[in-house]
Formats: structure tokens, sequence, C-alpha cells
């Protein structure tokens, strides 16, 4: 890795920490900077190749560069820049997923999930007049202000109780009083959810989860948990927000709440909108979204919708539904998974594999199940940490926190082959 070393050094001079990060706290030389990437496959600058499975934090669904979203985007920086409200394609991307999104009524664009989470807010309190939010332990909704009061403890002890989690921000620069915009309880706990709301529903405008919990494992969500969070938002006028960063697109074409068959009133969709060009989606019911309409709530952002950006989320939409892969990445990371779990046994490893399949999280954890954050916390992360470098170094990238990402373009040899590597490198760890 000689190349990315030299790399390194160069862009700590200028970059504050603006590299990957995920490799350099293992001790140990490895590749950070990558020249291109096609399909299943991502090159370094020292000229080694990875199957990939970061899919660039998951945007990629049709893999690297794909060839009709590159032909859409340079077609369409070809015709010059044209932002929001100026240009058809907007209209027919928004029309495109108001058909298959379920809470898609009325919609608009971002640059990323982040800022559309921000605008959900907005427009929960601003239609209920309430200033707090429900949201869960583990979940991440984006780097703004308010969704850094989170939960950074290394134990379950430290989080202290179930109804009264002591949480802490996890960077400084806050504002002061940030941390009063959260109520924040476990996950997947229904009947806690339902005693708080009883007691605090004049306080709360939003109740927002990821539908699969992603960010810290990869945890579904109970049998009834989401039936429960809609029919307590109904029944106390609380907006229900599900942040579809990473499921949109990914479970299905209507996202989890097509897969999961409910619909939220608010929904934010990102990363695989459009295989990775900078654009976002606040959707939801048209008498939430109306305060944006009538102008009662601000969104705005000089750079949304642009032309060639709309371009690649129309086309990668338009291939997804011409090549309806969900099935196959539903097969595939099932496959990936039953491979994993088994190599990890007859290696003599307890590891946990959990998700539905399109995306799915791996742990060195002696649990045969997660239910939420807390659970997440007995795993081995220095063993993870070591299995994930490797991996690596044998040429199979997987995100640092044990996610992997399944594409529209990985294909059964990928998987077997990812599976012989981890049987390798697991009978090395021993
Ligand atoms: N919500 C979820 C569930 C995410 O996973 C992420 C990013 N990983 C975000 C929000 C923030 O999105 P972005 O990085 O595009 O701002």
């Amino acid at each position: 890795y000689q190349e990315s070393s030299v790399l390194l050094e160069r862009a700590k001079k200028v970059l504050a920490s603006g590299v990957s990060s995920e490799f350099r706290k293992y001790n140990h030389p490895h590749a950070l900077f990558y020249t291109h990437g096609e399909g299943s496959r991502i090159y370094d600058v020292d000229g080694n190749e990875y199957l990939d499975f970061t899919l660039s934090q998951g945007p990629l669904i049709l893999g690297h560069s794909h060839p009709e979203v590159l032909k859409a985007v340079r077609e369409y920086s070809e015709k010059g820049q044209l932002f929001a409200g100026q240009h058809i394609r907007e209209i027919e991307l928004a029309e495109k997923i108001n058909q298959l999104i379920p809470s898609a009524e009325l919609m608009r664009f971002c640059l990323d999930g982040s800022e559309a989470v921000q605008t959900a807010f907005r427009v929960a309190r601003a239609k209920t007049g309430r200033k707090k939010f429900l949201r869960f332990e583990g979940h991440y909704h984006g780097w703004m202000d308010n969704v850094c009061w989170g939960i950074s403890t290394p134990s379950a002890e430290a989080l202290g109780s179930r109804e009264n989690p002591n949480v802490y921000p996890w960077t400084q620069g806050l504002p002061e009083g940030v941390e009063n915009e959260f109520i924040i309880l476990p996950w997947n706990d229904l009947d806690l959810v339902r005693k708080t709301v009883s007691e605090r529903f004049s306080e709360i405008a939003a109740i927002i989860t990821e539908p699969v919990m992603c960010n810290n494992g990869c945890i579904e969500p109970r049998p009834g948990f989401l039936e429960g969070l809609r029919e307590i938002c109904t029944e106390h006028g609380i907006a229900l927000i599900f942040d579809e960063v990473i499921t949109g697109f990914r479970l299905s074409l209507g996202g989890a709440q097509q897969y999961f068959g409910i619909t939220p009133d608010l929904a934010i969709f990102a990363k695989a909108i459009a295989s990775g060009y900078a654009i976002s989606a606040i959707v939801g019911k048209r008498d939430w979204m109306q305060l944006i309409e009538d102008a009662r709530v601000i969104h705005a952002g000089t750079m949304n919708a642009g032309n060639p950006t709309v371009a690649a989320a129309l086309t990668t939409i338009t291939v997804l539904e011409t090549e309806r892969p969900h099935e196959r990445m539903f097969a595939l990371g099932q496959k990936l998974m039953a491979g994993l779990k088994q190599a990890a046994s007859d290696t003599g490893h307890s590891l946990l594999v959990e998700g539905p399949g399109p995306m799915f999280a791996i742990s060195f954890s002696l649990l045969d199940k997660t239910n939420e954050y807390r659970d997440t916390l007995s795993a081995d992360k220095g063993k993870l940490g070591k299995f994930i470098a490797a991996m690596h170094d044998e040429g199979v990238r997987v995100i640092g926190r044990g996610l992997w990402y399944i594409s529209a373009v990985h294909t059964e040899a990928d998987i077997d082959h990812a599976i012989s590597t981890a049987r390798k490198v697991l009978a090395d760890m021993k």
C-alpha cells in the first residue's frame, strides 16, 4: 500500500481528518485511496482489486459506474445546469417516486439525508405545534446539531435505565439546550414507547425511526413494532417519520414502507436513490407536506435537484424497475449470510449474522439475536476490526462496523468468493 501511504501523508497536511479513517485505527497499513470502480469491483491507487460490499456506504445499488447512469449524467451535464423548479426531469422524478412510494404524495429534493431529516423535523413541528422528537438508541439520522445528541457509551450499564437513558453528545460544539429536543428510548420496545407517549404526547411532534436499524448492527423491527408506532402516532396526532436513507430502494422499490406495509407520514430517501449522486428526498402525506407547499415551512437549497443528479436518480430507479433485482439481492444476501455463519461455526467462532439480506451485519457476539442497541454492546469490536482488516487484505471490502451491502450486479461467484475468503480469514484468526 505504498502509494496509499504517500497520499495519506499528503492528505494529513491539508485535510482535517478528511480521509477514510476506517483502517487507520488498526495500526496496520491499508489502502485508503482508490482510483476507480466498475461493477462489483473497486481498485486502489496501488493497483489492487477488491470485491466491494461497501458500495460507497450504500448508494451504489447498481454497482460502480453503471453505464446507463453515467450516460444520463453526461447527457444532462452537457445541457448546462438547471436546478429545482426549472426543468421537466424533476417533475418526472417526483411522479415516479409518487407512483412507487406509498407515503410520497408530495415531496421536495435536497442534497443529502441529513438535510432531509431536518426538513422533516421542521414540518412536524410546524404542523403539530410541539417541540420534541422521540427517537431510538443506536439509530443514526445524520450529523446535524440536534441528532448529534446521541448515545456514545461503551457499555449497556453506562446507558442507565430504559425509561431515562443517559445520553451524551458524540461531538463537541453543539448549541445549548439541544439535548432537550429529544426523548431517546431503546428500540423495539413498544410498551415503553406507548407508556412514554401516553404521558408526554403533548410535547412530541414526531417519532423518527430507521425501519430496520442499520447503523449499529442490522436489526429488524419486532413483529408489530412498526404497526404499533403507526397506531400511537395516529392516535396522538404525532408525525411518524421513517428514515429510509438505507432501506429506501434497497428493501423494495417502495422502500421499507412497502416491504413492511406500514405507511409513515413523512419519509427520507437518500443513498440508493441516485447511485451516489448528491440528491435526497423528503416525501410525505399531502396534509403534512402542504406546509412547505404553502410556504409556511421553508425548504431551500441553491443546488437542489440539478438536472444531472435528477437524471442519475431517474435512471437508477428506472433500471431498478426494469431489471427488478430485489428478489435476487435478497437471495444472494441470504446465501452470503448463511455461508458466513457456516464458515464461522466450522472454524470455531461465534458470529452473529443479522439482517434481511440486501444489507446485513456481522458481529462477534455470543447472542443468537439482537433486538436493540443495548444488545450490540457485548460484541467483540476488536475482533471484528481484525476480521474486516484481514478481509480487506484478501481483497474483499466490508464496512468497518460489519455492515455488508449487496448490489444488483453482485454475482453468485462473488458471493462464493466472499464466503471462501471469510473462511480462510476466520481459520487464520484462531
Ligand atoms: N439517516 C440514516 C439512517 C443514515 O444511515 C444516514 C447516513 N449514513 C443519514 C441519515 C445521513 O445521510 P447523509 O450522510 O446523506 O447526510
